[in-house]
């Protein structure tokens, strides 16, 4: 029987070559590179699995730290001699070792080792990934634009990007509804046949949000308002589901179902983001299946992940029927994918074919680097 022999982390700092600020922060920019954990599974027939996490301790709390020693000392002992076909065992294992409080405790490190374990399965039976979870819907999936900066920047990055192909732009907004407007109207005005997915990161409160609306009120092409107000502020959530006229997605209030069935009971969203990189694989098919039936729409996000963590979106993105193409914008800000095997063509990126994630990490890249 094949099982995990090893488990490594790889913790990483990836260059940005262009700044991506977002209300909270920099995620990014040139001489500010972006952590990266990449997790490595062996088997005891030499297979190899890949994961990546991309912590941002100002977005949610894991750090390049904490995903290292969650991995390393508390989920590696669960993988270490198990058969990297149980991943249902795996997951009710990493949950007993390091249990969840209220939503998913240290997601993004469980999400690594999950996308480390279903490229590991898919390259042990031959089949990518897309096929292990039921197929595609599609051969490549459509990228949404990421602009983020002052007024006056937003325009010219914006026109390049719909020169590339970009027809859907998601801009950051800050959390000023004089401010944010103007990016609006100016977003609108550089990309007018686009559309527009605003996303405020916690930085608003209802009440500050209606005089957002009521400045852009009028502007078309606004497809949805991305988490608004606070992770935990479902009540504000609702307040603002009930009155707006763009529809409300939550991102950083949904990291589980568990979390979904609370905001469907709370009626505190119209729309929902999935992302690998906090719901791991497994999950987020499961947020989906329960999306699907409470009528709710849902975009595909990420987290600037480099070659792994893209590759997996791609992958789960390309079997799921989105409103939206997704903002999976690693290709956009970072010097370097560190991976073999990605086909990316102006705004659309080609299903993988081969097996697991169906991309070679170059290891020399990682050597290049790696933290130590
Ligand atoms: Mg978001």
């Amino acid at each position: 029987m094949t099982v995990i022999k090893s488990v490594e982390v790889v913790p990483l700092k990836i260059p940005f070559v262009r700044p991506f600020k977002i209300s909270r922060g920099y995620v990014g920019a040139p001489g500010q590179p972006g952590d990266h954990v990449y997790v490595k599974l062996v088997t005891s027939d030499g297979e190899v699995g890949w994961g990546e996490a991309r912590p941002m301790p100002s977005w949610m709390y894991e750090t390049v730290e904490s995903v290292c020693t969650s991995v390393e000392r508390y989920l590696a002992k669960v993988l270490v001699g198990e058969d990297p076909f149980n991943i249902n065992k795996i997951h009710a294992e990493m949950e007993r070792v390091l249990a969840p409080a209220v939503t998913t405790g240290m997601p993004f490190a469980k999400s690594a080792v999950d996308i480390a374990l279903h490229d590991l399965v898919g390259k042990l039976t031959g089949a990518p990934l897309h096929a292990l979870l039921g197929g595609k819907l599609r051969d490549s999936v459509e990228m949404a634009a990421l602009v983020s900066g002052e007024p006056g920047a937003v325009a010219e990055y914006a026109k390049e990007l719909r020169a590339k192909g970009h027809r859907c732009f998601k801009l950051k907004i800050m959390g000023d509804p004089e401010l944010d407007s103007e990016l609006v109207r100016e977003l609108k005005e550089a990309v007018p046949e686009a559309s527009l997915w605003l996303d405020a990161n916690q930085a608003y409160t209802d009440f500050k949000l209606r005089l957002l609306l009521r400045r852009i009120a009028g502007v078309e092409g606004v497809i949805c308002l991305e988490q608004p107000v606070p992770t935990y502020d479902f009540f504000g959530l609702r307040r603002i589901a009930r009155v707006s006229p763009v529809p409300v997605a939550v991102d950083e209030s949904l990291f589980s179902h568990y979390d979904l069935l609370k905001l469907v009971r709370f009626e505190a969203l119209d729309a929902l983001v999935l992302k690998v990189a906090k719901s791991g694989i497994r999950r987020t098919l499961k947020i989906y299946a329960l999306a699907e039936a409470a009528g709710l729409s849902c975009l595909g996000s990420g987290m600037t992940e480099s070659g792994v963590g893209l590759a997996a979106s791609i992958h789960v993105f390309s079997t799921l029927d989105l409103a939206a193409p997704v903002d999976t914008n690693g290709p956009q800000f970072l010097k370097d994918l560190l991976v073999r095997g990605l086909g990316i063509e102006g705004a659309r990126v080609k299903v993988p074919s081969k097996p697991g994630l169906g991309v070679e990490v170059d290891e020399r890249k990682l050597e290049e680097y790696r933290v130590r």
